[in-house]
């Protein structure tokens, strides 16, 4: 079974006559230990699927399932439990907090669950992530890369269902940008990670498993 479906998803955004239809049925289906980029451009619909994916709003019609979640099921409280122990989010801008240092911000999201990390998984990600070096430091002091490696490692660190990235090199350089399309990759395959990714760009998206174009709230390929 896939971990993640969605069956003739649906968003309308407003209300008539000034209704915005961003999802017109979509149908996706992504296997366990996919990594897969979601393409499209300005306005096409990918975040608000990405959204819908993670439970951040909810559809129109349609269904989506994650894991075992059907998530039209779950009252909004369940919703933001589910969000909270099934999916890593990492985002263009880090949204790291910036009074916490590197290891604090990774183990933050199991720490607001009120678990506690398991402690060699975090190390192996810090590691696999290189930032060993790094692990007291405050996120103003380093490169934009190394903070969407700290994201990377936050995501991951609670061994969640699904990934959800949306651009996540949209503020880094095409070189810094490979480096962490790279680490993607290889944790999605080491880890067998689910890994959704949203992109504008042909060439980061190219890098992914597969590549799901979508357009005017359609999937087209
Ligand atoms: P993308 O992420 O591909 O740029 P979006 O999912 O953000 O696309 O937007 C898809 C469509 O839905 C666009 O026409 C956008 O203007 C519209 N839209 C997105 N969010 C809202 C909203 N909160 N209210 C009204 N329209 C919206
Ligand atoms: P609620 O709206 O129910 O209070 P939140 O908005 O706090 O829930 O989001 C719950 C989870 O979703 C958080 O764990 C967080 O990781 C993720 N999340 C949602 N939106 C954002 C965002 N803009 N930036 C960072 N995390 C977000």
């Amino acid at each position: 079974m896939s971990i993640l479906s969605t069956t003739n998803l649906t968003k309308q955004y407003g209300k008539e006559p000034n209704v915005v239809n961003a999802l017109k049925g979509i149908d996706l289906s992504i296997e366990q230990g996919e990594f897969a980029a979601i393409i499209g451009t300005s306005g096409s619909g990918k975040s608000t699927l990405l959204n819908m994916l993670g439970g951040l709003d909810r559809p129109t019609s349609g269904s989506v399932r994650v894991d075992d979640f059907e998530l039209g099921k779950l009252n909004d409280e369940d919703l933001t439990v589910f969000r909270r122990q099934r999916i890593g989010f990492i985002f263009q801008n880090y949204n790291l907090v910036p009074v916490l240092n590197v290891y604090e911000n990774i183990t933050m999201p199991i720490r607001l669950d009120g678990k506690k990390p398991d402690r060699k998984f975090i190390r192996e990600i810090i590691s696999l992530l290189g930032l060993d070096e790094k692990i007291y430091n405050m996120p103003n002091t380093l490169s934009g890369g190394q903070q969407q490696r700290v994201a990377i490692a936050r995501a991951l660190a609670g061994k969640p269902a699904i990934v959800l990235a949306d651009e996540p090199t949209g503020n880094l350089d095409s070189r810094t940008s490979d480096e962490v399309i790279e680490l993607l990759k290889v944790t999605s395959r080491k880890y067998s990670q689910t890994i959704v990714m949203i992109t504008h760009n042909p060439e980061i998206a190219a890098q992914a498993d597969r590549c799901i174009r979508i357009e005017d709230g359609r999937i087209c390929e």
